[in-house]
């Protein structure tokens, strides 16, 4: 890893700038191109991809290749197939105010784009968006995140054998690089990781009022009312919290069951994740590592005075943190304040509906919103009432898996958008263009005005 100095950053952005001005990424062929090649090489490295996600996160080949190379992997060839018909101007009614007119949105890059990415899923988070920068025509550079390395130096590689670095650039580095970054002017940022340093980067993108897409975390209730049929919902409450070791930006985060069913449920959970990860969790092919000692710690201390009721085993020099349940947590505990981003499950019980909503409504808008019900009436209330970046029913975490459906977070667990269309229009500026005709203009328009207002109030209301 190395630390970036502000002047080969400047040497860069320069480049960068320069490249962009040529115009050649306006071209659709010149991105299909681009994109198809980015394609092929990942396909080419994947192996080494999934030897670095084992290292840095002790991902096994199955989870890397299922929630990062193939995620990857459909959303370039979505986008080349799709580029020649969102990079098309589209037309738009006309106002007959205008008339006659042509009135159409034409998509534009943005320019220069800057991507910082988190380790968690340190593949998929760093490509993902960037294909959506090269498929609306910016130049972009990444900084992938220092706690998952060995992925960045495979990201860095792929990246310099197929782009001209004026076009598309890996920048490695921790936080000291990415402020020297950030002190560049950008026509874009897109920003992936925790809500704290997302402040940090919109402070940063408001000196020069550069757009920013923050993806940000989270607290993510789950809610399981009495209705719900445990085996299933334990299974794919584990599959969605255990996933990667916990550290799933839309991982459920606390559960909040009713009270009758919470025992049932707690049994229901622990014999999924045995089933699973076995009973020596540690010994599991399928089960990930914490990425780093800091993280391993201020998990270990979010146990502190918990009452455990399954889990709890761990090994520092391994990484290693079991999948833990915690039962009902102090709301002003650190589990509960804090985004957990961990193998620790908290299961908070509650008797009347009315306990739901005390607990939800003091707390920030969340990254994602599951409910495991029967009821539809209860769902439907759920969904109407909170704000969300997106809410599932019976089940979690499956929102990733449509790019037909906009991903990304409100308040404080982000702004913006992207995956597909959401992607290519995350990326671009959607510019109004209007073509008059020089024959005709509505009577009244120009001064002197009209004495009587009430044809051109009657126009003006009606056309
Ligand atoms: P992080 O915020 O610590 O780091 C993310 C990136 O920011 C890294 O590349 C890091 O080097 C950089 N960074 C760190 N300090 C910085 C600073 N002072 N100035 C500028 N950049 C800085 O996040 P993380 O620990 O890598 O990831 C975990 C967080 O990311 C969790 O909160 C999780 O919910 C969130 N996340 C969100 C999504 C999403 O799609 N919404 C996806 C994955 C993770």
């Amino acid at each position: 890893m190395e630390n970036k100095s502000f002047n080969s950053i400047d040497i860069l952005h320069q480049k960068q700038k320069s490249f962009f001005a040529t115009q050649i990424t306006l071209s659709t062929a010149f991105r299909v191109k681009q994109l198809n090649a980015l394609r092929k090489e990942i396909n080419k490295r994947e192996k080494d991809i999934f030897k670095a996600l084992k290292k840095d996160l002790g991902k096994s080949n199955f989870e890397s290749m299922t929630s990062e190379t193939v995620l990857v992997e459909k959303e370039i060839r979505n986008m080349v197939k799709m580029l020649p018909l969102w990079n098309r101007p589209h037309r738009v009614k006309s106002s007959l105010i205008n008339f006659p007119s042509k009135d159409y949105i034409l998509p534009e890059p943005y320019g220069n784009t800057l991507i910082i990415s988190p380790w968690n899923y340190p593949f998929q988070l760093a490509i993902t968006p960037l294909v959506g920068a090269i498929a609306a025509g910016n130049t972009a550079v990444l900084k992938p995140s220092e706690f998952a390395p060995y992925t960045g130096s495979v990201i860095k590689e792929i990246i310099e054998k197929v782009f001209d670095p004026a076009h598309v650039a890996v920048v490695e580095g921790d936080a000291a690089t990415a402020t020297s970054l950030l002190q560049k002017r950008w026509d874009f940022i897109m920003f992936t990781g925790s809500t704290p340093i997302g402040k940090i980067i919109a402070k940063a993108a408001a000196q020069h009022l550069t757009p920013t897409t923050l993806e940000l975390g989270g607290k993510s209730p789950c809610i399981v009312d009495e209705t719900a049929p445990l085996g299933i919902t334990a299974k794919r409450v584990v599959w969605g919290k255990f996933l990667n070791c916990g550290q799933t930006c839309i991982a459920p985060d606390y559960l909040l069951v009713h009270e009758n069913i919470k025992e049932r449920l707690t049994q229901e959970l622990i014999k999924q994740i045995e089933k699973a990860f076995g009973e020596s969790q540690q010994n599991s092919e399928d089960y990930g590592r914490i990425a780093h000692q800091n993280h391993f710690n201020k998990l270990k201390n979010s146990l502190k005075n918990q009452k455990i009721i399954y889990g709890g085993q761990m090994e520092e020099k391994d990484l290693f943190f079991g999948p833990t349940l915690v039962e009902n947590p102090k709301p002003e505990s650190e589990l509960m304040q804090e985004e957990i981003f961990g193998p620790i499950l908290p299961i908070i019980s509650y008797k009347a509906e009315s306990e739901i909503h005390d607990l939800l409504e003091k707390r920030e808008r969340p990254l994602a919103f599951y409910v495991f019900s029967k009821r539809k009436k209860f769902i439907h209330k759920l969904f109407n009432r909170y704000s969300f970046g997106a809410g599932v029913a019976n089940d979690s975490i499956i929102q990733f898996a449509n790019d037909k459906l906009p991903f990304g977070g409100v308040g404080h667990s982000g702004m913006g958008a992207y995956h597909g269309k959401y992607s290519f229009k995350n990326f671009s500026h959607e510019k109004p263009i209007i073509k008059r005709s020089f024959w005709f203009d509505i009577p009244g328009r120009y001064a002197p005005y009209p004495k009587s207002l009430s044809l051109l109030k009657f126009l003006l209301k009606h056309l």
